[in-house]
């Protein structure tokens, strides 16, 4: 399970109300004969990513483990559920909050430990660590996603 931090706006929905919709209102999928085998096994062919690089609209996005997302959110000084970390912000605020984030935390990583397993008589439980910087660099690149929500009046949001 993952977690993708993005820009977001605020759009009426007939049926829900207001609701916070993603600002790239288009998706990146090619006719079925495009590719027909790949469309076949993987739902849509290779050239949807290229697509999308070319087109930026999903440059700045940032996409963590929950684990990562939790932990990540925390220093950011967000609330969050631990089960399912989900949350909207401004870009301003984020901005903020993601170059001030790691000031006084530890940032030279954890290793990867594995809990459990056979013979424990408990279920294998893997923490797959983070690298030294981690959250250096991912709260840099939460930083330009914030300045891109600045720059496109959007908000950014966590799902
Ligand atoms: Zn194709
Ligand atoms: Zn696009």
């Amino acid at each position: 399970m993952s977690v993708t931090f993005y820009l977001g706006r605020y759009v009426e929905d007939e049926q829900f109300g207001t609701i916070l919709a993603p600002l790239a209102d288009h998706t990146h999928s090619r006719p079925e004969t495009c590719c027909e085998d790949a469309a076949l096994y993987f739902g849509q062919c290779n050239h949807a990513e290229a697509d999308e690089a070319a087109c930026g609209c999903r440059e700045h996005e940032v996409n963590v483990s929950n684990a990562n997302a939790v932990a990540i959110l925390e220093r950011l000084g967000y609330d969050t559920d631990p089960e399912c970390p989900a949350g909207e912000a401004t870009g301003d605020d984020l901005l903020g909050r993601a170059v001030t984030g790691n000031i006084g935390h530890d940032d030279s990583g954890t290793p990867a430990t594995v809990d459990g397993g056979p013979g424990t008589g408990r279920c294998t439980w893997v923490d797959c660590g983070v690298d030294a910087g981690y959250f250096t660099r991912t709260l840099e690149r939460l930083a330009e996603l914030a300045t891109a929500a600045q720059n496109a009046g959007a908000m950014v949001v966590w799902a």
